[in-house]
């Protein structure tokens, strides 16, 4: 490529300027104006500034989107998955320096978003392969003449709406099946991670997809998804996020008809019985609730733990949990990185201080240290609490961030019951050596991951994902089950004309 694929780009100062790509063109938002990117490590670190866009922005993007529609939907499944197989060679051989990006915009260690951006690429071959699976059913029929089969159709136009806390990721595992089942694309990034998702556009874009087929749009959530989820020639709405905003947009579906998939929230139990290996067990709950600062929807936030191993489990928690390294995530030596911004900092050390006041017992952390030296950083303490009441909002709520509470209980009847009284069921681990438990807790537990002796967040990119109950809108992301979102079903009966 001789030129960089975002043309809308220049240099201003240290910090690039990067536009929308729509219709196969990088262009500013119509209103010239722009917003700025600072890496929550460091708020003085200037990322990017990125076009701040509105309604207009969204329409044309959707009729890009649109107009490009019947010409992908025609595209061969080998022709589209060629395209995928040359994104993820393209993003492969810049993982490194996408990895870093993703650090320095989102804050999670260099190891987080170097492995992250792999993980991307690695979702991007799936789906290649995935889109020359077979599709559809052949079926007998009552007339034996009729050739009666089904065929998986794209969607259409399909917006994709996603959060900062894999803002490469979870991009891909929505944009690659959408565009390998013959989808046309409106992406909406995060406003907190735009450059993550310019990286993917630009592999996608740079690996040969038509103009039209994949449209970016960056701005805030008013000004650019609320006119994305509602207009008219949008077939469906793939969202992860927040709960509040996945429960505005079911209503918003309602109205307008849109086919709506939503990953929320979670609030997730290892539950920890008296004959696990605790060292196995205690290295999994630290690494699940605290990596990533607790900001995955799959993070364990509730410790469920026998009680007659509580005392010197919870002690061995605390050890653990204070000797975390929290600091600069470009670091090797970090564990730890800062939370996304400062409102989230903000509301989660008041989250902390009203457990306080409930009466929760601070075990570790509860504090907002200043890392980075100059207190520029959006830090909060790996955090740690005992005898945390299962019903009280500690007990029941996210607080997306690294924050775990202790929840003692007498056996596995409990413990299930502990676990499952929430309105989340998005993940959930048992640490144990007891086969019968496993397999009772595989039946019992209500969540749509679930892990034996490992922890919560573990997920492979190509087996169905999501949660029940609060968690999801019933459907799966990733592997075979993508398919089910990202297409509709035709069936068709073919009958010999009348001899
Ligand atoms: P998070 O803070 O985890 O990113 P949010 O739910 O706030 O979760 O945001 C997830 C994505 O949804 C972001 O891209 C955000 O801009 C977008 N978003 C937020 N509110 C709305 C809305 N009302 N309509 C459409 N998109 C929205």
């Amino acid at each position: 490529m001789a030129a960089p694929a975002h043309a809308a780009q220049a240099a201003t100062g240290q910090a690039q300027t990067y536009g929308n790509y729509i219709g196969g063109e990088w262009r500013p938002a119509a209103s010239g104006e722009t917003f700025e990117d600072r890496s929550p490590a460091n708020t003085d670190d200037l990322v990017g500034r990125f076009a701040s866009s509105a309604k207009e922005d969204v329409e044309a993007a959707v009729a890009a989107a649109a107009e490009a529609a019947d010409g992908w939907r025609r595209t061969s499944a080998v022709a589209r998955a060629n395209i995928l197989h040359k994104a993820a060679e393209i993003l492969a051989s810049r993982q490194e320096q996408v990895g870093r990006e993703l650090t320095r915009e989102e804050g999670k260690t260099l190891k987080e978003g170097i492995g992250e951006t792999g993980r991307a690429v690695q979702i991007l071959r799936y789906f290649a392969g995935e889109a020359q699976q077979p599709s559809g059913e052949h079926y007998p029929s009552m007339n034996p003449l009729t050739l009666l089969y089904t065929v998986r159709e794209p969607l259409g136009v399909v917006g994709v709406i996603t959060p900062w806390n894999f803002p490469i990721a979870i991009p891909a595992w929505k944009i690659a099946p959408a565009l390998a089942f013959g989808n046309t694309v409106v992406f909406k990034p995060a406003s907190l991670t735009p450059l993550c998702a310019v990286r993917l556009v630009e592999a996608l874009a740079e690996a040969g997809l038509p103009p039209g087929v994949l449209n970016l749009v960056t701005g805030s959530a008013g000004a650019v998804g609320d006119p994305l989820v509602r207009d008219p020639r949008i077939a469906g709405v793939t969202f992860t996020g927040s709960n509040a905003v996945g429960a505005d947009l079911r209503k918003i579906a309602a109205e307008t008809g849109t086919k709506l998939q939503l990953e929320l929230g979670g609030k997730n139990p290892a539950i920890v019985l008296a004959d696990a290996d605790l060292d196995h067990a205690l290295t999994h709950v630290v690494s699940g609730a605290m990596m990533s600062t607790g900001q995955k929807c799959t993070a364990t936030s509730r410790a469920i733990v026998d009680r007659s191993i509580a005392a010197a489990f919870t002690e061995r928690l605390v050890e653990k949990v204070k000797a975390l390294k929290v600091g600069d995530p470009l670091q090797a030596e970090t564990q730890i990185g800062p939370v996304i911004s400062e409102d989230s900092a903000e509301r989660i050390a008041g989250e902390v201080d009203a457990a306080r006041e409930a009466g929760a017992n601070l075990l570790a952390g509860g504090d907002r240290p200043s890392e980075n030296g100059h207190g520029r950083g959006h830090f909060v303490a790996p955090t740690l609490f005992g005898d945390v009441d299962p019903a009280s909002k500690l007990g029941q709520e996210e607080l997306f961030g690294p924050v775990l509470g202790v929840i003692p209980v007498d056996g596995m009847d409990e413990a299930l019951a502990v676990a499952n009284t929430v309105r989340f069921g998005l993940s959930a681990s048992l640490f144990t050596r007891d086969l019968g438990k496993a397999l009772t807790f595989a039946r019992e537990i209500q969540a749509g991951v679930v892990h034996v002796n490992s922890e919560t967040p573990g997920a492979e990119p190509h087996v169905p994902f999501g949660g029940m109950k609060g968690s999801s809108s019933y459907s799966r992301e990733q592997g075979k089950a993508a398919r089910d979102f990202f297409t509709q079903t035709k069936t068709v009966y073919i009958d010999p004309p009348p001899a």
